[in-house]
């Protein structure tokens, strides 16, 4: 049996995991699921898949999560310290797949344990790519990408030489936004940017997809999970969703990955490597589907593309800087105290502030110092964004 954790198994790609594992409950033993509010949902899934340990990151919830786990045997715990608890637990594949860079600290976590992590958690790359690569490294611990590009990467490069490489291609939906008039994206409501032209997903990566942070992500996530130049990754908006990646080479040829817009093929490849196993997912009919389109990506409709070549030429802790200042503007976006536009200009104006400041962006790897430049990013963005107002009590 395999010892399983998942990181975030409330949430979509938590789910996700929980659907492929439960149809084979016999192959793997669950050592660990963690979730956030959900608890009625945490606690009937530590309950199906008779896990040892159910962590929610919120302290004031233990007690309700222990009411729904009383009589089962299943422990309960709460908080940030019990998440990297949770994930030092041992297991033969973790699941990160929390939302945002919270998943660091538990990732990194696993991989010092020596498990193979799947990496749904893209910020951890962003954040600190380096730090992750190296500790795996260090701890004999295995990444294997999640993200459907990433995935979908992975597995055409498999027996290739990356010294043929010339080039990779990422596609992007394009979002909820794709089709919209540029002067009418200021007025865009978190309703309409949570939703998504083909993929379900959480709503932090739903609106992400709209504003194309997503893609701003994922190519510094291409570019630090398989050693890439800048200029060797480029996106391309492809609005049906079927082909994920391209992978480029010396001799013009390419080699692209298609497959239905559903995570658990992604999830399930990671899940089985290095073998394949059947997958629940569609059979795709390219008779059917009759063609695919594509077209290049607009840089003033998607400025946060151009916001992920300034934090990779810069380098250094610029992305934890970034992800932080994106992840504080979109609670400000969420809120409605800012317009949609408004979350690239906040987090460029942080980076602004950031590239002043040498001693902080040019610091080691650590984890301090990832968090560090994380918190100095998340303060800078709400020096810049309007104060939260209301009831005071939050
Ligand atoms: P989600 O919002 O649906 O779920 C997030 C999970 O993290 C939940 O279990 C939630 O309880 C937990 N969580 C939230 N805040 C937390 C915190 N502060 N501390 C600890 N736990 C917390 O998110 P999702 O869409 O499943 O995405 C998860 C990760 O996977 C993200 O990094 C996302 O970028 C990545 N990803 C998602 C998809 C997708 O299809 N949903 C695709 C590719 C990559
Ligand atoms: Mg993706």
């Amino acid at each position: 049996m395999r010892r399983i954790t998942i990181l975030g198994a409330t949430g979509s790609i938590g789910q996700s995991t929980i659907d492929l594992i439960a149809r084979d409950p016999d192959a793997y033993a669950v050592e660990a699921l963690t979730g956030g509010h959900n608890i009625t949902q945490l606690a009937q899934d530590a309950i199906r898949l008779n896990a040892k340990l159910a962590v929610t990151a919120h302290p004031g919830r233990l007690e309700d999560l222990r009411e729904a786990l009383s009589g089962t045997g299943i422990e309960a715990a709460a908080g940030p310290q019990a998440l990297i608890e949770a994930a030092e637990r041992p297991a033969d594949w973790v699941m990160s797949a929390i939302i945002g860079a919270a998943g660091l600290a538990p990732g990194l976590a696993a991989l010092r344990k020596g498990a193979t992590l799947a990496l749904a958690n893209k910020e951890s790359l962003v954040c600190a790519g380096r730090l992750m690569l190296s500790e795996a490294e260090a701890h004999n611990a295995r990444m294997l990408p999640v993200d459907s590009e990433h995935s979908a990467l992975f597995q055409a490069l498999a027996g290739e030489d990356m010294a043929s490489v010339e080039r990779v291609i990422i596609t992007a939906s394009g979002g909820a936004f794709r089709d919209w008039p540029i002067e009418a994206l200021s007025q865009a409501t978190p309703e309409q940017a949570s939703t998504h032209p083909n993929w379900a997903m959480g709503q932090r990566i739903t609106i992400d997809s709209a504003s194309m942070f997503n893609k701003a992500l994922e190519l510094i996530e291409a570019r630090e999970f398989f050693h890439l130049d800048p200029d060797q990754i480029e996106v391309l908006v492809h609005p049906e969703s079927l082909i994920h990646a391209m992978v480029g080479h010396v001799d013009g040829g390419l080699l692209a990955h298609v497959g239905p817009a559903d995570m658990r093929h992604a999830i399930g490849y990671a899940l089985n490597w290095p073998e394949r196993a059947p997958l629940p997912v569609e059979r795709l009919d390219f008779a059917k589907i009759a063609q695919l389109t594509f077209r290049a990506p607009d840089p003033v409709r998607y400025p946060a593309l151009e916001i992920a070549q300034r934090v990779m030429r810069r380098g250094g802790l610029s992305g934890a800087v970034m992800n932080a200042a994106k992840e504080e503007a979109m609670d400000a976006f969420i809120d409605r105290r800012i317009g949609f536009n408004d979350m690239a200009r906040t987090v460029s104006r942080v980076l602004d502030r950031a590239e002043g400041d040498p001693s902080l962006l040019d610091a080691d790897f650590t984890l301090d110092n990832v968090l560090g430049a994380d918190q100095m990013g998340r303060s800078w963005a709400r020096d810049d964004l309007p104060a939260v107002t209301g009831t005071g009590t939050a």
